[in-house]
């Protein structure tokens, strides 16, 4: 039993669904962009994790390599990350060739809601320092989401499946998370 990669777009609902259903499981979850600030906090390059996505994509690189060895070497945990990341250069990809590779998933779950919902969540939610974006940019952001878990399987085997998480449906959504992985 492998590796269980989650994705979704930012504010999507990731972190909100797998905490618990990696409860449930009894799994641990591993936050990518937190891996990922602390061997950026150790190298003084940021302070807090919306600043990782200003860094040039050379650097963002070379931290995100770093931090797939520390998750390849915890065993089964839940990955909580994004297929693809925004760039003022272009659509960056979460789980590049050497970051699938290294962690070799058993299972890809894409995390997707409504693009009107995700942009209403973002907006309220003052934990974070989110980007605006459009709906429609969103939807577009979420395709090449699918695209992203397409290229992951197709590297590594790994299943793909898609968990709907519906406004104020969050127990539908950790539910149907349980039943996809157990
Ligand atoms: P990021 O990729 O930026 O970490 P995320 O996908 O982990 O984002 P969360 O932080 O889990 O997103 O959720 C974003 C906001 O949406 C939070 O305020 C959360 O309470 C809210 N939220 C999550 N799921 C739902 C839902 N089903 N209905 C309504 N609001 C939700
Ligand atoms: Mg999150």
């Amino acid at each position: 039993m492998g590796t269980i990669i989650v994705t979704g777009v930012p504010g999507v609902g990731k972190t909100t669904v797998v905490e618990r259903a990696a409860e449930e499981l009894g799994l641990e979850v591993v936050v990518y962009g937190t891996e990922m600030l602390e061997v950026a906090k150790k190298r003084g390059l940021v302070d807090h994790r919306d600043e990782m996505r200003h860094l040039d994509t050379e650097t963002q690189r070379e931290i995100q390599t770093a931090a797939a060895e520390s998750i390849a070497a915890k065993g089964r945990v839940i990955v909580d990350t994004h297929g693809f990341i925004q760039t003022p250069e272009g659509y960056l990809p979460g789980i590049p060739k050497w970051v699938a590779e290294r962690i070799e998933p058993e299972t890809v779950v894409l995390v997707e809601a409504d693009p009107e919902a995700i942009a209403a969540r973002r907006a309220d939610d003052e934990t974070r320092e989110r980007d605006e974006e459009a709906a429609d940019e969103i939807d577009e952001h979420q395709g090449f989401n699918r695209h992203a878990a397409s290229a992951v399987a197709t590297l590594t085997g790994a299943t793909v499946a898609v968990v709907e998480n519906a406004d104020g449906q969050v127990d539908e959504a950790v539910a149907d998370f349980v039943n996809t992985v157990e």
